[in-house]
Parts: C-alpha cells; structure tokens; sequence
C-alpha cells in the first residue's frame, strides 16, 4: 500500500537540489547528437499545485522554490540549467512541475521517456499530462521491476535514470544498491542518478557504505546538509549519488553544491558537500 503522497512536499529544498542536479545532467545530455533516453523510476503526477490543501498544510515549498522565486530571476549562474526548464515548464509561485517534465522540457524530438508510477491516484495524472507526447512512455508498474525489464534501451544507446524513491520502507535503501548492481550489469555505460534524504537515523550513510563496497566505480556524492536542523525527526538535508557522471559537467558540482547552500540554508550549520565517492 502506497501511502506516500509527493503534492505534500513538492517544490521543497530536496526537490530544488534534485531538480537542479537533474537539469544540469539533461542540458549536458541533450547536448550530443546522438538519441537519448531518460528513465524516471519514481516519477509521480508530474506537476503540483502549490495552492492545493497538501501544500498549505507543509508549507514545505517556503523553505525550497519560494526562496529562488524571491530572488526575482536574478538566479547565480550555476543554476542556468534549472533556470531554464524551469521557467519553460511554465512554474509560477502557484505551481511546481516533476521530474517527467523537466525532462519533457529538455529533450529533443529524437529522445525517448520511460516513466514508471505505481500510484493509483498518481499514474492517471501523469498518464493524461504526457498523454499527447510521442516521447513519452508511462508505465502503471513498479519502478525497480521495470527499469530492469526494460534495461538496456532499445531506442538509444545513451541515457540516464533518476531513481527517486519515497523511502516508505527502510527496505528501499538495499533494494537501491540490488537495483544498481543488477542494472549496470545490463547498462554499464548508462548515467544512473539516486536521491536520498538526510535524516535523523543516518539510513544513507548504509546505502554510501553498501555502494562504496559493491564494486561499481565512478560514483560521485553530492549533499546538502544540516540545511534544517530545526525538528528531531525531519529531513535535515537532501543527497545525490550520480553513477558515471558526464565529465563536462564535474567542474560545476561543487559550485552547484554551495550556492544551493546559501540560498536554501534556515541556519549556521549546512554545508555543501561535492565529492567522489567511489573515482573510475
Ligand atoms: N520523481 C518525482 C519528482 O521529482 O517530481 C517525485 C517522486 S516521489 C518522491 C516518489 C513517487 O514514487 C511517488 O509518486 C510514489 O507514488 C511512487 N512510487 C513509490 N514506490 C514506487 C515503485 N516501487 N515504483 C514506482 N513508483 C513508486
């Protein structure tokens, strides 16, 4: 039973670290001339509306997208990329859209979308969004089974997955380094990017540790941390695990990383934090 519900947390300051991260590898991506094929594990409705009853009730959406609204597009120029999908998806301080349509946003007409969402409520919303996108294709199925399935793709020989989980179930943090293992035995040439949340009972620091003795290589870490260290048992901070990053784009993490920081901080004590966690 899927209880998790994104419309409660979108547009909040995991969502802009994941949506930036994300947006930086796209443009990198769809750079290239050849096909491209992006694959969304967990990919929700796709678009949330930040006057809706779950918004208002968090209020989440203050501490992440609000604060980049209230620099008026006077945005540093790391964030260029986020900017830009950004603002062609059409978000407003009411509205926030998901991962399918940041990439929606950036691929080409020659690009492919396999987009996995097991919620009942969320799929039909995400089905009907992309409905006239020939790019897309939306899948009612579990998003650990059917990457797998559908591994390695036979549209295009380049591609990258975003494996972005709600962490329901502890479980999900093993089944992460299962689903990486298995895949890059499929897809080894695949850019594979994980977010995690930092929380109180430091789960991520297993998945860091599993990962780093699994024998894949090339992983690099990127993490936002202590950015709210207000409430005992909430998210403090927001994590990206990006197997076989585009080597044009490493020059970019760490300023990434730090201007997030600073403008998504409620305190002191974040720091960005951009390094390799397992090199080539
Ligand atoms: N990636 C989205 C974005 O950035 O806009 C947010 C995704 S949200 C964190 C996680 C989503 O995964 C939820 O919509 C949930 O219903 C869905 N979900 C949970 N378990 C799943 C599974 N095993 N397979 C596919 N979808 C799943």
């Amino acid at each position: 039973m899927l209880s998790y519900l994104h419309s409660f947390h979108a547009g909040n300051f995991a969502d802009v670290h994941k949506h930036a991260v994300l947006s930086t590898l796209l443009q990198v991506a769809t750079q290239k001339d050849s096909a491209f094929a992006y694959f969304d594990t967990h990919a929700g409705r796709g678009h949330y509306a930040l006057d809706s009853a779950a918004a208002q009730k968090t209020h989440e959406y203050k501490q992440g997208i609000a604060k980049l609204w209230a620099l008026q597009g006077e945005w540093p120029k790391t964030l260029r990329p986020y900017q830009e999908l950004l603002n062609k998806t059409g978000a407003n301080p009411r509205y926030y859209p998901g991962s399918p349509l940041f990439a929606a946003q950036a691929l080409r007409a020659e690009d492919h979308m396999i987009l996995f969402e097991q919620h009942p409520r969320e799929y039909p919303e995400l089905s009907e969004l992309l409905k006239r996108d020939k790019r897309a294709h939306v899948h009612n199925r579990d998003g650990y089974e059917g990457l797998l399935a559908l591994l390695p793709p036979k549209q295009a020989k380049r591609g990258l997955v975003l494996i972005d989980p709600s962490y329901e179930v502890k479980k999900e943090y093993q089944q992460i380094v299962r689903l990486l293992l298995a895949a890059q035995q499929c897809w080894a040439g695949g850019t594979y990017a994980i977010w995690y949340p930092l929380l109180p009972d430091e789960q991520h620091l297993r998945l860091k540790m599993k990962l780093k003795a699994s024998g894949l290589r090339n992983i690099y870490c990127h993490e936002l941390r202590d950015i709210n260290t207000e409430k005992a048992r909430s998210m403090q901070g927001s994590g990206m695990l990006i197997i076989n990053p585009p080597w044009s784009v490493h020059g970019a993490w760490y300023p990434l990383a730090q201007c997030l920081v600073e403008i998504l901080r409620q305190n002191d004590q974040a720091t960005a934090h951009s390094e390799w966690l397992v090199p080539e």
